[in-house]
């Protein structure tokens, strides 16, 4: 199969876990919109930033699934 091979799968309501910092100290975010970009939000300050797939896998330390954490 030709074309893209993710490293991760990103859904709405994962939680991605980023190996650098925010500027706030939280390193978690919430996947709020999965598409050609992925939007996600700072647990810690709620700022949202959209991230072409390529670029956030390069940031993602692991992603785990919100139902961990209720
Ligand atoms: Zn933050």
């Amino acid at each position: 199969m030709a074309g893209k091979f993710f490293l991760y799968q990103y859904e709405v309501g994962d939680i991605v876990t980023f190996k650098k910092p925010h500027p706030c100290g939280n390193c978690d975010w919430r996947v709020i919109a999965v598409g050609g970009e992925i939007k996600v939000k700072c647990a810690g300050c709620e700022r949202i930033q959209v991230l072409k797939r390529d670029k956030i896998e390069k940031a993602t330390k692991s992603v785990r699934k919100a139902d961990d954490q209720e």
